[in-house]
């Protein structure tokens, strides 16, 4: 079969808690899976606009955005641009996103607007990765409802551990009816940091309760992570030899296995 036939994976990268590594997940996958030569879209979902500007698109100047696109004013490929230091095509997102959560209430098939959006362009990407925010939101809802699956980045503490089976139960409940695709492919450990024996444990809890739906790499702390988005780039692409982002070129191979087991 070409490649052209065949359609994109889609994933999620959400978990309702915030600040736990979602955006970073997604724009340094996004990067990893393109230095492995695969097609990536990397869709904004969140009004922040941090994966926009992560890849060094200015939020602020983009003629059209996600916001757009949900609401009908927009071709999906009219507001799709391309983030040159991470080698993708993005469906960039700001503040105005903030508003559609009202623009749609008043629409028919609210929570499928992004998944009929998408289905314009899934031949042309191998993966399309989709940055949810930290709400369980109608945008959330539009996300779950475009994709195959759920990538849940978390960080090893222990109040990590009380709120995932809340989100688990909560991908499973709401959403099976809207999307039955939907499937959790895997927890991903962030921010971890060895020494720290509370993390320790949870890791290995982690492993007991979820076996392998915890993805084998574990993306470790690291500075060179957290100061990429200031120059507009990933991780991955701004310090190469980084451990971080080694961990997360790790993370696109196994991203790359996964899918082909799908
Ligand atoms: P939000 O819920 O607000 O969307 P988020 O879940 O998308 O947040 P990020 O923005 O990816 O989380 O990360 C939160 C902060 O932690 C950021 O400052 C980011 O640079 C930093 N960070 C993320 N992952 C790592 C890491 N592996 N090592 C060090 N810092 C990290
Ligand atoms: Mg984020």
């Amino acid at each position: 079969m070409s490649k052209a036939t065949k359609s994109a994976k889609i994933f999620c990268i959400a978990n309702q808690k915030g600040g736990v590594g979602k955006t970073t997940t997604a724009v340094n996958l996004a990067a990893a899976l393109a230095r492995l030569r695969q097609r990536v879209l990397l869709i904004d979902l969140d009004p922040q606009g941090n994966a926009t500007m992560g890849s060094g698109i200015d939020k602020r100047t983009v003629a059209a955005s996600v916001y757009q696109v949900l609401i009908g004013e927009s071709s999906i490929q009219d507001a799709t641009f391309r983030s040159e230091s991470g080698g993708y095509d993005l469906l960039p997102s700001n503040r105005e996103l903030s508003g559609a959560e009202i623009d749609l209430v008043g629409m028919e098939q609210r929570e499928s607007q992004l998944k009929k959006a998408i289905g314009q362009v899934t031949d042309q990407y191998d993966f399309i990765l989709i940055d949810c925010p930290p709400t369980l939101s109608l945008l959330t809802l539009n996300g779950l409802t475009a994709a195959h699956g759920v990538i849940i980045p978390m960080q090893c503490e222990y109040f990590a551990l009380e709120g995932l089976s809340d989100l688990v139960n909560t991908i499973k409940r709401l959403y099976a009816n809207l999307n039955p695709e939907l499937r959790l492919i895997g927890l991903l450990r962030v921010m971890f940091d060895p020494r720290v024996t509370l993390q320790q444990q949870v890791s290995a809890q982690l492993q007991e309760h979820f076996g392998d739906k915890v993805f084998r790499t574990v993306i470790p702390r690291n500075v060179r992570l957290a100061e990429a988005p200031s120059h507009g780039m990933p991780g991955v692409e701004y310090d190469k030899s980084s451990r971080g982002a080694k961990a997360y070129m790790e993370f696109g191979k196994e991203m790359i296995r996964r899918v082909k087991k799908m």
